[in-house]
């Protein structure tokens, strides 16, 4: 908790190192001192300019000090590392049915499996068991064992957490609202920390770090010791950046609608080759689809090789759509089999815009946003997309898939 001068920390035990358990909460409090200590904005009328930034701060922090690391997760009360990406239903705590938000905004079933298991200490693997069994009933004790339900290790960025956060619920209100006036107390949090962190993410990504960093700086310098706005803030980051973003922030700040770009298509199509009358006096020559016609000699094949053995050529057609509300100009990029790659740019405005190659090579895939500028784009595993069916992830995650449902089932007949 932080005060003017003075913060409070506190911390899991026995929280496994790598979940940074009181590491985070001392660099966000710490942050507090300059993100509404400093600072001194409103928090209850505009709590995305302390949270939102202190949050985004302390991503920063984080991400440069430890690099990737564990998603964690409780299990009985105990803090573990691992992703609970199978969680089995829980008849005495009912969970929340639906979707579960991932960093790839993937919607999978909720579930839970994989602390890490090869870190985890014999007093950890007695807590768990001892706090996990009598608490819950037989079913919800073993749900959570972590062979069955938990991916070992997720190693995320500070983005991936944002994102985890924002996709539980990105319409219900707007980042720009009075603290006692969103929806629910889980959208108060969504929007006024994680998902203005995210749109500063993004504000990041498109500006660079250098260019955003200097305007924290100048934002912080310029108001230390004054109440700035929002306004104020949106201000002072176009100046320093030298351009009004206004188009970027206005939407992701002021209205609940979302950031969606996908490769929706992408086809080849053998052209079929050009029939007709081709060159001039001597050089005359006919060709249809049969390469000569009756009453004209077939040519000498020697002779015409450069003009008649032309590659087959292609048509490769790409569709690429957006999807949210939220219009932004954005990269696509198409890679050929031959492993060329060409950059194209597309206003965004418009619901949909179409890439055609006519081209002796095949488009191999395409992908909309390939640096991930936009952070907030609700998601990205649709923007890719492959012109043919890769068969090798499908064999890994049938595998995958197989080996988890055989560990379920032993563990299951175990018991009985
Ligand atoms: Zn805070």
């Amino acid at each position: 908790m932080e005060y003017p001068t003075l913060i409070t920390i506190g911390s899991d035990w026995p929280a496994p190192a790598a979940r940074l358990s009181p590491e985070r909460v001392t660099i966000h409090e710490f942050g507090h001192q300059y993100w509404y200590g400093l600072v001194a904005s409103n928090e209850f009328e505009e709590a995305w300019l302390d949270e939102g930034i202190n949050t985004y701060t302390t991503g920063r922090v984080l991400d440069r000090e430890y690099g990737q690391r564990s998603r964690g997760t409780t299990l009985a009360g105990v803090p573990l590392r691992g992703y609970p990406l199978l969680k089995l239903p829980s008849p005495p705590e009912p969970e929340p049915t639906g979707i579960r938000p991932t960093p790839l905004g993937l919607h999978l079933p909720p579930s839970p499996w994989p602390a890490d298991l090869e870190e985890l200490k014999p007093a950890e693997w007695l807590l768990l068991y001892r706090l996990g069994l009598p608490t819950n009933s037989l079913l919800g004790g073993f749900r959570d064992v972590p062979f069955l339900t938990y991916l070992p290790d997720l190693p995320t960025g500070a983005v991936d957490g944002y994102r985890a956060s924002y996709l539980a619920g990105p319409r219900k209100d707007m980042v720009q609202r009075l603290a006692w006036d969103y929806l629910d107390r889980a959208s108060y949090g969504l929007n006024s920390y994680d998902r203005p962190a995210l749109v500063l993410a993004t504000l990041e990504r498109l500006l660079g770090d250098e260019t955003m960093t200097r305007a924290l700086r100048t934002y912080q310098h310029r108001y230390r010791y004054d109440h700035p706005t929002g306004r104020d803030f949106e201000q002072t980051v176009s100046q320093v950046a030298g351009r009004d973003l206004g188009w970027l922030l206005g939407p992701l700040l002021r209205g609940n609608e979302v950031l969606d770009y996908a490769v929706t298509s992408v086809k080849v199509r053998e052209l079929p080759a050009a029939a007709g009358v081709f060159g001039q006096g001597d050089e005359r020559r006919l060709r249809g689809p049969g390469d000569s016609r009756p009453g004209q000699p077939p040519k000498a094949p020697a002779e015409d090789a450069s003009e008649d053995q032309e590659a087959t050529r292609f048509r490769n057609e790409i569709v690429v759509r957006r999807l949210g509300a939220v219009a932004v100009p954005v990269a696509v990029e198409i890679e050929f089999e031959d492993g060329t790659v060409i950059q194209e740019n597309w206003d965004g405005i418009y619901s949909w815009t179409r890439f055609v190659y006519e081209d002796s090579r095949r488009v191999r895939r395409a992908t909309v946003d390939p640096q991930r500028l936009y952070a907030i784009d609700l998601n990205w595993s649709n923007n890719t997309r492959m012109a043919r069916l890769s068969r090798r992830p499908v064999a890994r995650w049938s595998l995958r898939l197989l080996l988890w449902m055989q560990n379920v089932l032993t563990f299951y007949s175990g018991m009985a």
